[in-house]
């Protein structure tokens, strides 16, 4: 099993408790969908199962570390190996080129085997052509720039890639083609995919779909 949560909850300080569930895991190499109204408590959710929130009670285990046990410099070096994060506004970094932008990805994980490679073969894959790698990504569409960022967070080959509303910006025709591309380079590499969104058109694409409604049934926000 490569996620598992047992009794989680979660309050914002000084708030009323959003999060609650129960139990939930997701396997390896699992694509799944994860849809609900908006400000239920999907990102702090996924910020949670990212560490990029600390855990004050229950547990979530992903690849059998305990996320609640380990600092939060730790818990950044745990994202940084085993997590990539697809951010709805992509989070690049505009005046850098595609390829500083991926290689600073490296530089956090520490990895630095075959870098040049790795990126590369990345950019191919995601059909950034060549004469594109070098500019400042600001001068690219937006659909290049949202490839790149998945290309920056598969870089490190994580087990777990966790997007949080990626298509939000994006017209229907990349919509389309990024969810083609994200499907494909994550299931060559059988990473375990967690994508949320609420665009229902994008259900088809795979094979769980979860009502975060239902997931965190202990709080009703709507
Ligand atoms: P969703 O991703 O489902 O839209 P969020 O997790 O972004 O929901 O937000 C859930 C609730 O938590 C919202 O009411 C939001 O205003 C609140 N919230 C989000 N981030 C913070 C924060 N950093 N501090 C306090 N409240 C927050």
């Amino acid at each position: 099993m490569t996620i598992t949560i047992e009794d989680l909850s979660y309050a914002y300080p000084n708030q009323e408790p959003i999060i609650g569930i129960d139990h939930w895991h997701i396997d390896q190499g699992e694509q799944l969908f994860l849809y609900g109204p908006s400000g239920c408590g999907k990102s702090t959710l996924l910020n949670l199962m990212a560490g990029m929130l600390s855990i004050r009670q229950g547990q979530i285990k992903i690849l059998e570390t305990s996320l609640k046990g380990l600092s939060r410099h730790q818990r950044d070096q745990f994202r940084a190996k085993n997590i990539g994060y697809v951010f709805q506004q992509f989070n690049l970094i505009p005046y850098l080129s595609a390829l500083d932008n991926i290689q600073l990805a490296c530089y956090f994980s520490k990895r630095s085997d075959a870098v040049d490679d790795r990126i590369h073969t990345l950019l191919n894959q995601l059909h950034i052509q060549s004469n594109d790698w070098r500019k400042p990504v600001a001068n690219l569409s937006i659909g290049q720039q949202q490839r790149i960022a998945i290309a920056r967070a598969l870089i490190n080959q994580p087990s777990v890639l966790i997007a949080d509303e990626p298509t939000s910006s994006l017209d229907r025709a990349n919509r389309d083609n990024f969810m083609r591309v994200l499907m494909e380079t994550s299931e060559q590499a059988n990473t375990t995919l967690i994508f949320v969104s609420h665009d229902p058109d994008l259900e088809n694409y795979f094979n769980r779909s979860i009502d975060f409604t239902q997931l965190n049934h202990k709080y009703s926000c709507v």
